[in-house]
C-alpha cells in the first residue's frame, strides 16, 4: 500500500470533484471537521507505521489475501467465471476493508468514538467489529423499520459493544439514519469521527473509502496473472454506493482490454419507479446528502423511494467515481432484476456450494448471462462481495424447495 494506490482517473481535484460529480460539504462546522479528516487521511497514507499496521490486520485478522476461485461448473455456459472471494473475509464481506482503515484513522486522530449510519446493518456490524478491535466507542444510527427487519445484525452490533440509536423520523430507514448520524456527529466533532459505509458523501469519503477498498483490485490483478496468466476480459461487481466495485475496478483502469462492468439492482423492473434502485440507468444529476452524482429523484429534487431485494444496494445515489466512469465511457453499467438475482443466488449455491449475499448475486446474475454470450476463451472476474448467510431465511420465504 502506498500513496499511489488509486488510479489518477478516479482521484478528486482539490475541491473534491470527480468531473462534475462529488464535491465538498457546505455546512461551515462540518466543512472544518472534514478538512481535518482529509488532511489526517493524506498524512497516514504516507506513514509507513500506519500502512504496516493496516497490512498486519488485513492478513492476520481479516484473512487477506482472499482467494480467486475458478468456478468451473458456472463456466459450462461459455466464458470462464472467476470469483474474488471477499465473502471469506472476517465478518463475511468487503466492508471490513474500509472499516479497519476508518477505525485506525480515527484512533490515529486521537478520536475516542466512531459514528455511522447503517441500513441493513452490514456496515454497522463491520464498524462495530473494527471498533472492538482497535478500542473505540461505536455509535450506530439505524431506522426503526430496519431495526425490526434486521434483527440478527442488531444483536451482533450489541454483542460487539456498539450503541444503537433508533431513528423513528420519516420512513424510519437509511436516509433518516444518515441525517440523524450527521446531527449527532455535529454535537461531538472534537471526539468523534464519522465513518461512512461506501464511496458516497462529501469529500474526503469517496476517495478515502476507495483507497481502503483498492486492496481488492490490487490483489486480484496480481493473483489472476500469477494463477491463470494475463488479465481477465471483464471485471464485474455489484453497485450500491459502489465501494466493492471501485475497489476492484481501480487496478484495471489502465488495462484497456479489460471491461469494467458495474451491476445495479433493477428490482421489479426499470419501468416501475420506486421499485428499483438503478441509479445509473434511471438517475439524473443533482446533489444528494452533501455530494453531486446521478440519483433517483422526484421533480423537486428529493431522493425518490427505491427498492431492491438486496438491502445493501437500496440507495438512491451512487459514488461520484462511478458517475465519472460512466461519463467518460471507461465503465459500463448493467442491471439485474430481483428475480435474476434470486436465480443466481440459487445457481451459485447449488452448482458451486457457495451461498452468496443477495447484493453479490446481482453481479453473478450478470456474469451468468454474459458468459452464455461469449466463447470459452473469454474470462470474467466477479467480485463476490459477501456471503449470504444473512439472506437465507428471506430467500426460503421466496422460493419453493
Ligand atoms: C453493502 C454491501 C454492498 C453494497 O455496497 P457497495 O458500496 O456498493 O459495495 C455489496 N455487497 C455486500 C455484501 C454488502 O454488504
Amino acid at each position: 500500500m502506498a500513496k499511489e494506490q488509486l488510479n489518477p482517473m478516479i482521484l478528486p481535484d482539490s475541491d473534491g470533484n470527480f468531473g462534475k460529480h462529488g464535491g465538498k460539504i457546505g455546512h461551515p462546522e462540518l466543512a472544518k471537521a472534514l478538512e481535518e479528516l482529509n488532511t489526517a487521511f493524506h498524512n497516514i497514507i504516507g506513514d509507513e507505521d500506519f500502512i504496516n499496521e493496516m497490512k498486519r490486520l488485513q492478513a492476520a485478522y481479516v484473512g487477506r489475501p482472499s482467494p480467486i476461485y475458478h468456478a468451473q461448473s458456472l463456466s459450462q455456459r461459455g466464458a470462464q467465471i472467476f470469483l474474488k472471494r471477499e465473502d471469506l473475509n472476517h465478518t463475511g464481506a468487503h466492508k471490513i476493508n474500509h472499516c479497519i482503515g476508518e477505525a485506525l484513522l480515527a484512533k490515529k486522530m486521537g478520536k475516542t468514538k466512531v459514528i455511522a449510519e447503517t441500513g441493513a446493518g452490514q456496515h454497522g456490524v463491520a464498524l462495530a467489529t473494527a471498533s472492538a478491535l482497535v478500542g473505540l466507542e461505536c455509535e450506530i444510527h439505524m431506522g426503526v423499520v430496519d431495526i425490526a427487519k434486521e434483527h440478527p445484525n442488531v444483536s451482533r452490533m450489541k454483542i460487539l459493544g456498539a450503541k444503537i440509536v433508533p431513528v423513528s423520523a420519516g420512513a424510519g430507514t437509511l436516509k433518516e439514519a444518515v441525517d440523524s448520524a450527521f446531527e449527532s456527529y455535529l454535537s461531538q466533532l472534537g471526539t468523534a469521527m464519522f465513518a461512512i459505509g461506501s464511496v458516497v458523501g462529501p469529500a474526503p469519503y469517496p476517495e478515502m473509502v476507495a483507497y481502503f477498498q483498492s486492496i481488492v483490485g490490487h490483489e486480484a490483478r496480481e493473483q489472476f496473472a500469477q494463477q491463470y496468466g494475463g488479465l481477465p476480459d471483464e471485471v464485474v461487481a455489484c453497485v450500491g454506493g459502489g465501494s466493492n466495485a471501485i475497489g476492484l475496478f481501480n487496478a484495471f483502469i489502465d488495462d484497456e482490454s479489460v471491461n469494467l462492468v458495474g451491476v445495479e439492482p433493477a428490482g421489479e423492473g426499470l419501468d416501475k419507479p420506486g421499485r428499483h434502485a438503478a441509479t445509473m440507468a434511471k438517475g439524473t444529476f443533482g446533489n444528494i446528502q452533501g455530494f453531486n452524482c446521478y440519483y433517483l429523484q422526484e421533480e423537486d429534487g428529493t431522493p425518490a423511494a427505491v427498492h431492491s431485494i438486496a438491502s445493501g444496494l437500496d440507495y438512491p445515489g451512487v459514488g461520484p467515481q462511478h458517475c465519472l466512469l460512466k461519463d467518460n465511457g471507461r465503465g459500463r453499467y448493467e442491471c439485474a432484476t430481483d428475480q435474476e438475482c434470486l436465480d443466481a443466488f440459487l445457481t451459485l449455491s447449488r452448482e458451486e456450494g457457495i451461498i452468496p449475499a443477495l447484493e453479490s448475486s446481482h453481479a453473478i446474475a450478470y456474469a451468468l448471462r454474459r458468459a452464455a454470450e461469449l466463447d470459452s476463451s473469454k474470462r470474467l472476474l466477479v467480485n463476490l462481495s459477501g456471503r449470504g448467510d444473512k439472506d437465507i431465511d428471506y430467500v426460503l420465504s421466496k422460493i419453493k424447495v
